[in-house]
């Protein structure tokens, strides 16, 4: 396993982490990335129980994988959706449907498509490694797996038969400018967004999905 500790900055300047499998760079990963919303805390348990998994059982997975555990660090310690620079990550990405109009502040997409240093960072690293799958962890009111483009579905439905969570298309309102409309229909590169009941117990986080994320891995 290789760790880069600072693969990347945040908007106020905190190193952000990269985990990945040896030579995960040159063979198409899994990208898997928690925090993105930092008021979202399920996603960053779910990312960091994978990573010590992946530590001590390096063996489990035989699929290239890269991980990065908090990609919103300025958000998670304020446990706020946004990052320091008050930017809703997941409206910031250089989508081609990427809008500056937002209901609400906690939407802001920022400035202008790819603002903020961490898009900046993850979208290099899309570009360059051209990932089959992504991940991402976050959490809602009414869980779901979102599978954004057909290559991505059975991995989803993995995720969703020992999960218990449904299988959507979409998260039911538009997200211009989000990861699924960057990744998948700009780049074709599928994503899943697991969204893991809020406030839910931290403690059952990881052994609801271990099956199913390590069944991926595999
Ligand atoms: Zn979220």
């Amino acid at each position: 396993m290789q760790h880069i500790k600072n693969w990347a900055k945040s908007a106020n300047n905190q190193d952000i982490a990269l985990y990945c499998s040896e030579g995960a760079f040159l063979e198409q990963p899994i990208l898997l990335i928690g925090g993105t919303h930092g008021d979202e805390p399920e996603g960053v348990i779910l990312a960091e129980a994978l990573l010590a998994h992946l530590k001590a059982h390096p063996e489990s997975a035989s699929v290239p994988w890269i991980l990065i555990p908090c990609i919103n660090p300025d958000g998670y310690v304020k446990n706020e959706r946004v990052n320091g620079h008050g930017v809703d990550l997941n409206r910031n990405y250089p989508a081609s449907n990427w809008s500056n109009e937002h209901s609400k502040p906690r939407y802001f997409p920022g400035p202008h498509p790819a603002s903020e240093p961490e898009i900046q960072a993850l979208v290099k690293l899309i570009i360059d490694v051209k990932p089959k799958l992504i991940i991402h962890f976050h959490s809602i009111e009414d869980p779901c797996i979102v599978c954004t483009g057909k290559p991505g579905l059975k991995a989803a439905e993995i995720l969703s038969k020992v999960s218990g969570y449904p299988v959507k298309e979409d998260i039911g309102y538009p997200t211009p400018g989000s990861l699924s409309e960057y990744g998948w229909h700009d780049l074709k590169i599928p994503v899943i967004c697991i969204e893991e009941r809020e406030k839910i117990d931290l403690n059952s986080i990881w052994p609801r999905f271990k099956k199913a994320l390590l069944e991926i891995l595999a």
